[in-house]
């Protein structure tokens, strides 16, 4: 599966979410916001998996993944903050509508159109509007493709 779009996202975030400003959080609030997603707002509403196991490796060269086989989440040292959270839960998400959907894992991307719309719509419902339109702003400049009819703000 191509990923055409990630690194074009990985610096459109990086536009709005300083990697250097981060505000990162205990590993308890990490789950205690976690369980929050899980029980309201957007994803909840979207029917997101009921379980997700979350795994807290002390290496800081590690990626912050999502794994659909064991619904896996991975944060590092690094990644434990609330913009990273909702990056990887918004992953989730898709996969899970993907499941839902005839043949839409073959056909969709990582990171492509479908999961930066479930991404921006997660900003506005676990941060802020505010924040949720610079994204999308920064979207636009760095030309990542999403479906602006199916945000919710
Ligand atoms: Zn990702």
């Amino acid at each position: 599966m191509r990923d055409n779009q990630i690194s074009k996202l990985y610096r459109a975030e990086d536009a709005v979410f300083s990697p250097n400003g981060r505000k990162l959080i205990s590993t308890s609030k990490c789950n205690e916001f976690i369980n929050k997603i899980i029980r309201q707002g957007y994803y909840n509403d979207n029917g997101g998996f009921r379980i997700i196991r979350s795994r807290y490796p002390k290496i800081d060269s590690q990626c912050a993944t999502w794994n659909l086989t064991g619904n896996l989440l991975t944060l590092p040292p690094w990644a434990k903050c609330k913009q990273v959270i909702i990056h990887e839960m918004s992953h989730a998400l898709c996969d899970h509508i993907a499941m839902n959907r005839h043949k839409f894992r073959e056909t969709v991307e990582p990171h492509g159109k479908e999961f930066c719309t479930i991404y921006l719509n997660m900003v506005h419902c676990y941060i802020s509007k505010k924040i949720a339109l610079e994204l999308e702003e920064s979207f636009t400049k760095f030309g990542i493709k999403y479906t602006r009819a199916n945000l919710n703000f």
